[in-house]
């Protein structure tokens, strides 16, 4: 199993490199805010639950996201591996991540962390509230308050993972085609 993590802040571009990515490498793509706006459009109890923080930029409590996370895991039991994108945002997560790739006895391969400034992800962020109609991508306030969330919860798992020699820094900025190279690079590297 070749498992990756797509990190980075918010508007990094995990979600538009995760789609290349699963495209080259035939992995199953796993985006929580993805299957978490499933949810809230669908008008599960989760769903409208997790929106609540959607909306002001917050994160979804760990055991939500978990849970969610292991249902799709056990249902996509067969894959060839997992693309991460936007889990895990917190140590708990990530505790949790490592048990269940465990469990087949597979592990996180690599972390792919897209590195952007600021005001280069408020910018992208803004012009994609124009057109995706998210509510969390139109507010200025909102934003930001994502990146406090980032910078408090989830920047902390780039050390974790240095830490076990699976963190790979990409420059996030320039050419979709020379990022999705570079990101390639790294794969490779680790893919058996
Ligand atoms: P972005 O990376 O642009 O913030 P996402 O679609 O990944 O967009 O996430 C949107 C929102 O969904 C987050 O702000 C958060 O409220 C919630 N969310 C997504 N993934 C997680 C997660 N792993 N843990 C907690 N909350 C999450």
């Amino acid at each position: 199993m070749l498992n990756l993590i797509i990190f980075g802040p918010p508007g990094a571009g995990k979600g538009t490199q995760s789609e290349k990515i699963i495209e080259r490498y035939n992995l199953a793509h796993i985006s929580t805010g993805d299957l978490l706006r499933a949810e809230r459009n669908a008008g599960t109890e989760l769903g409208n639950q997790a929106n609540e923080f959607i909306k002001k930029g917050e994160l979804v409590p760990d055991a939500v996201v978990i849970g969610m996370v292991r249902n799709f895991i056990s249902s996509h039991s067969s894959a060839a591996g997992f693309i991460f994108d936007g889990f895990p945002r917190t140590v708990a997560q990530a505790g949790a991540l490592d048990e269940m790739l465990h469990e087949f006895n597979a592990e996180v391969n690599v972390v792919l962390g897209l590195e952007v400034e600021e005001d280069e992800l408020v910018k992208r962020l803004l012009l994609r509230g124009q057109t995706s109609g998210r509510a969390d991508d139109q507010s200025e306030d909102t934003i930001r308050n994502r990146f406090r969330e980032y910078q408090s919860k989830t920047l902390p798992l780039s050390a974790h993972y240095t830490s076990q020699g699976k963190y790979r820094s990409v420059q996030g900025i320039g050419e979709l085609d020379v990022i999705f190279n570079a990101l390639c690079t790294e794969i490779d590297v680790v893919k058996k």
